[in-house]
């Protein structure tokens, strides 16, 4: 079945008891044991068992094609404990332009924990290519990625990791499984900023990661999920699996609003230059349309002729987009990007991060229009 039908019903289960069509929220932090101390049930303490987080990992898993899948209060703890679960001494590969709070620990704090960052232009495939050697554990991709919607090639990425017996793992959170399938790709593990596309509502912060195979990595990932209460919240995880409902439809017009805006924007005479993945002269649009299918997502930036200062000054006069940081809800979010992102950050100055909701993208159109003219 098509990711569309599959989420519409979150894979169609009902509660057997009352034969309700959305099933009920579980929200015990402890279970019942049997008399005689065993737990047949298989669930023992909240920590580790909620049936509702289950629920919303198994339409996540769905989607992304996984056969096992871990949902987390949010998705920097998702990455954190894939990255916690490599050995100590592992090497990682992770690309120069990422989601900026993840970069900073990779950066900061990952050789804390024994491990080594490499940073590398992931979109380059030469310099991915010399980067992969044969002591890397891990290969982290984000496409496209934080600010800027660069395309690294998910499959050519693959092919040279295993080469080396490395894996890799997709922060897929702006491409969402509706354009992207990383597993069909090649990718060992998939992340999510469930926070994001896949919620759609800007009101729960949630992760998950989607392992290729149920093997020893996945098993660390949930020992470590369970150790240091990682879990997702049993209330987020329902608020996820309805927001999960809709997002075929939600992903779709925000794209096609994002595209229509790249078009528009790439002639306006107050822009230097649109940033995404779509438009014919991007960098990376060669290797998006053959790993992306149905849309180049919801995301891109501007850069603006007048500098850091025309772009805060776009930012403060627009009415109907929401001078806001995160993406992928229904609601269009501007952002001055490297206010946020600080020092060392590679995102230029006279730039702005834009996340299309699925207003009409006239009304989206006009009000960046008159910001930008500054009226
Ligand atoms: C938001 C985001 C994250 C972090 O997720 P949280 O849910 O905020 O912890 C990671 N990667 C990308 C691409 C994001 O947009």
């Amino acid at each position: 079945m098509k990711p569309a039908t599959l989420a519409a019903q979150a894979l169609g289960k009902i509660d057997e008891t009352t034969r309700a069509l959305v099933p009920p929220l579980h929200v015990t932090t402890t279970f019942l044991r049997d008399p005689d101390n065993a737990y047949r049930s298989g669930n023992v303490y909240g920590r580790a068992d909620n049936e509702t987080v289950r629920e919303a990992e198994a339409v996540v898993g769905a989607l992304e094609g996984a056969a096992a899948t871990l949902c987390f209060g949010s998705g920097m703890s998702a990455a954190l404990a894939l990255f916690l679960s490599l050995p100590a001494g592992a090497t990682i590969v992770a690309p120069k332009v990422m989601y900026w709070a993840l970069r900073n620990w990779l950066a900061t704090e990952a050789h804390l924990h024994g491990l080594v960052v490499v940073f590398v232009d992931t979109e380059d495939a030469a310099a991915l290519s010399g980067a992969i050697r044969p002591d890397v554990a891990l290969v982290w991709l984000e496409t496209p990625s934080n600010p800027l919607w660069g395309i690294s090639d998910i499959a050519e990425a693959a092919r040279l990791a295993h080469e080396v017996g490395a894996l890799v793992a997709v922060d897929s959170t702006c491409a969402t499984p509706i354009f992207s399938k990383p597993i069909e790709l090649g990718a060992d593990v998939v992340m999510h900023s469930a926070t994001k596309y896949l919620n759609g509502h800007s009101d729960v912060i949630a992760g998950a990661l989607c392992f290729a195979r149920a093997d020893a990595l996945a098993d660390r990932a949930r020992k470590i999920r369970q150790q240091f209460g990682l879990i997702l919240g049993p209330f987020e995880a329902f608020l996820l699996i309805r927001g999960l409902r809709t997002l075929d439809v939600r992903v779709r017009r925000a794209a096609a609003n994002a595209a229509e805006l790249a078009a528009r924007l790439s002639n306006h005479a107050e822009v230097a230059e649109v940033l995404y993945p779509g438009l014919p002269h991007a960098r990376g649009f060669e290797v998006a349309q053959r790993q992306m299918r149905g849309g180049f997502g919801g995301m891109l930036s501007i850069r603006l002729r007048g500098g850091e200062a025309a772009a805060i000054a776009t930012a403060a006069r627009v009415k109907l987009w929401k001078r806001a940081t995160s993406l992928g809800g229904v609601e269009s979010l501007i952002e001055h990007r490297a206010s946020i992102e600080g020092a060392g950050s590679p995102c230029p100055t006279d730039l702005l991060r834009l996340s299309t909701g699925v207003e009409d993208v006239d009304d989206l159109w006009r009000d960046l229009d008159e910001a930008m003219a500054g009226s």
